[in-house]
C-alpha cells in the first residue's frame, strides 16, 4: 500500500489540507493498492502564491540557466524511469511497452526542450528597420492540466515548455493519477529547481483545477483532457484573459487507400486504434477502407484482433491491458450496445469481459464494419479499443468521411503513393497526419483544429506558447 498525502509547494513537500481521502484501485485485479489525501483549493491557493513569487526572479533568468536547469530534469526523469514505469501499469493499467515508453518520453521532453530553447532567438528585429525590436518576454504563471491517461508524458511536455520559456507553474494531475503524479514529483524534486519553479496539487477539477483556472495570478493554461472540460476552462479563464492552449478529444481517421500494402498498413492502423488499450487522444478508430477491399481488410483485422492478447499490463506479451477503472469500462460497454443496436455488424469482440477474465476492468478488443459516420460509434470518442470500420467510395469520398467530424487531432494515412498520401494529407482537417506510420514526430508541433483544441506543443511552437511577443520601438 502506498500513502499520498503531501502537495509540493514552494521547493518542499507539504500536508495536503484538503480532505478528501480516496482510494486507488489496480484496474488489473480491482485491489486498493494505495489511498490518497486530495488537494482543495486551498493548496491550490497556497501553489499559486509561491509560484508568483518565484515568477519574479524565474523570468529573468537567463537562457543558460534555464538550459541547465531542463537538463537536471532530463537525467532526474531518466534516473526515475522505472518507477515511472511501475507507476503506469499499476495504478493506470498501462501495458507495459506503453509504460515503458512514456517512462523514457519524460526525460526526453527535457532533452528536446533545452535544444529548442539554446537555439531560440529571444530578440529579432521588428517593423522599420533598426527602430523596433520584437522581445519574446515569458507570460508568467502558468497552470498545467493532465488528464489520467498520460500522467507523466502530458507533465512532462508542459512543463518543459514552461520552464524554457521562464515560466513558474502550478501543475494539475488528475484525480485519478495520485501516485503516479507523486513518483514525478520526486523526480522533479531532484532537479533541484529554485523553490516554487514547479507546484504540484494533484486534486478534483471542480475545485483545485477551477482555483487555478480562474485566480488572477494565474497568466496562462495549458490543458490536456476532454473537450468538455476544454470549453469550460476557456470560458473561465476569459474574465482575467488568461491565454489558454487546449489539447482536446480526438476521433481519428485512418484512411487506406486503394493502393495499400495491407500486409504493411493493417498492423499500423491496428496499432493506431488500439494504442495505449485504445485509451489515447490520437487513437486512429475510424478506420476507412475502399469498398472494393472491405471484405480482406476484415478478415485481415479478424485474424489479427484474434491473436491480440488482453491481460495482465505488467506482461510483455499483452497488447491490451484493463480500462483504467469501473466508469470507463462501463462507457465501453454502452458505445458497444450503442452500435450494434444502430446496425453496425459486429465482427470482432462484444460486450463483456475477455474469456478467462472475471476480475479486472478488462474489455474486448472490438470491430465494427458496415459502420455509417453517423453512427454514435463513428462520432463519438468511446476511448477504448473499438475500432469502425467505414466502407468509402472514392479518395474524395474517404477525405469527405475523415473531414466529416466535429474533431481534428490526428489522422493517419497508408498508401504506397507518398506523392498520392501527401496531398491527401493536405487535404485532411486534423493537427497532425501520419503516413504510413504511428510514431509522432516529438520535435514537430501537435495539437487540434475544430473541437480537437487551439494551440500546439513541441518544439518550437511549444515555446512561443508560453511566451508573449513585446515591441519595443525606439524613437
Ligand atoms: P478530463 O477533461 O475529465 O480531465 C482533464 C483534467 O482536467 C484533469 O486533471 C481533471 O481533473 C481536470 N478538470 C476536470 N474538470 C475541471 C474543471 N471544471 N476545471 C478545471 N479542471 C478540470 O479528461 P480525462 O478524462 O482526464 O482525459 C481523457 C480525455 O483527454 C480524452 O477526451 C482524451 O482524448 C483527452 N486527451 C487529449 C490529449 C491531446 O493531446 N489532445 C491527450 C490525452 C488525453
Amino acid at each position: 500500500m502506498f500513502h499520498v498525502d503531501q502537495s509540493y509547494i514552494d521547493g518542499r513537500f507539504v500536508p495536503t489540507l484538503g480532505e478528501e481521502i480516496v482510494d486507488v484501485v489496480n484496474p488489473a485485479d480491482e485491489t486498493v493498492i494505495g489511498r490518497a489525501r486530495l488537494a482543495g483549493r486551498a493548496d491550490a491557493q497556497r501553489a499559486i502564491v509561491a509560484a508568483e513569487r518565484a515568477q519574479a526572479t524565474f523570468g529573468r533568468s537567463t537562457v543558460a540557466e534555464r538550459v541547465a536547469m531542463l537538463q537536471r530534469l532530463q537525467a532526474a526523469m531518466l534516473a526515475n524511469a522505472d518507477a515511472l514505469r511501475e507507476s503506469s501499469i499499476l495504478e493506470y493499467g498501462g501495458p507495459i511497452a506503453r509504460s515503458q515508453w512514456v517512462a523514457q518520453y519524460a526525460s526526453q521532453c527535457f532533452g528536446d526542450a533545452a535544444g529548442t530553447l539554446a537555439g531560440y532567438p529571444f530578440e529579432r528585429p521588428a517593423g522599420v528597420d533598426g527602430v523596433s525590436t520584437l522581445v519574446m518576454a515569458p507570460v508568467g504563471v502558468s497552470g498545467l492540466f493532465a488528464p489520467w491517461n498520460a500522467t507523466a508524458g502530458t507533465i512532462a511536455s508542459k512543463l518543459a515548455a514552461a520552464i524554457a520559456a521562464g515560466c513558474a507553474s502550478v501543475v494539475k494531475p488528475s484525480e485519478l493519477s495520485p501516485w503516479q503524479a507523486q513518483v514525478i514529483t520526486r523526480a522533479i524534486h531532484e532537479a533541484d529547481l529554485p523553490p516554487g519553479v514547479v507546484n504540484v496539487v494533484t486534486g478534483r477539477g471542480a475545485d483545485v483545477g477551477a482555483e487555478i483556472g480562474t485566480h488572477p495570478a494565474v497568466a496562462k493554461l495549458s490543458f490536456t483532457g476532454s473537450t468538455a472540460t476544454g470549453k469550460l476552462i476557456a470560458r473561465a479563464a476569459v474574465d482575467t484573459m488568461k491565454r489558454v492552449s487546449l489539447a482536446l478529444t480526438g476521433k481519428s481517421a485512418s484512411l487506406l487507400l486503394d493502393d495499400a500494402d495491407l500486409r504493411a498498413a493493417i498492423p499500423l492502423a491496428l496499432g493506431a486504434a488500439f494504442m495505449n488499450s485504445g485509451q489515447a487522444c490520437v487513437a486512429g478508430t475510424r478506420l476507412l477502407v475502399p469498398r472494393s477491399r472491405i471484405d480482406e481488410v476484415v478478415e485481415q483485422i479478424q485474424a489479427s484482433v484474434a491473436a491480440m492478447r488482453v491481460g495482465d499490463p505488467a506482461d510483455p506479451a499483452t497488447t491490451i491491458g484493463p480500462m483504467v477503472n469501473q466508469a470507463q469500462f462501463e462507457r465501453i460497454q454502452h458505445f458497444i450496445r450503442r452500435g450494434i443496436a444502430q446496425g453496425a455488424a459486429l465482427v470482432a469482440g462484444g460486450e463483456g469481459r475477455p474469456q478467462g477474465l472475471d476480475r479486472g476492468w478488462f474489455v474486448r478488443p472490438t470491430v465494427f464494419s458496415e459502420v455509417r459516420n453517423d453512427m454514435d460509434i463513428a462520432r463519438e470518442e468511446i476511448f477504448g479499443p473499438v475500432l469502425s470500420v467505414l466502407p468509402v467510395d472514392s479518395e474524395d469520398d474517404a477525405i469527405a468521411v475523415a473531414n466529416a467530424s466535429r474533431y481534428g487531432l490526428q489522422a493517419y494515412v497508408f498508401s504506397t503513393d507518398l506523392d498520392r498520401a501527401r496531398r491527401v494529407a493536405r487535404r485532411l482537417q486534423a493537427g497532425t497526419v501520419l503516413i504510413n506510420r504511428v510514431a509522432p514526430d516529438l520535435l514537430a508541433p501537435f495539437g487540434g483544429v475544430k473541437e480537437s483544441g487551439q494551440g500546439r506543443e513541441f518544439g518550437v511552437m511549444g515555446l512561443e506558447a508560453f511566451l508573449e511577443p513585446k515591441t519595443v520601438t525606439v524613437g
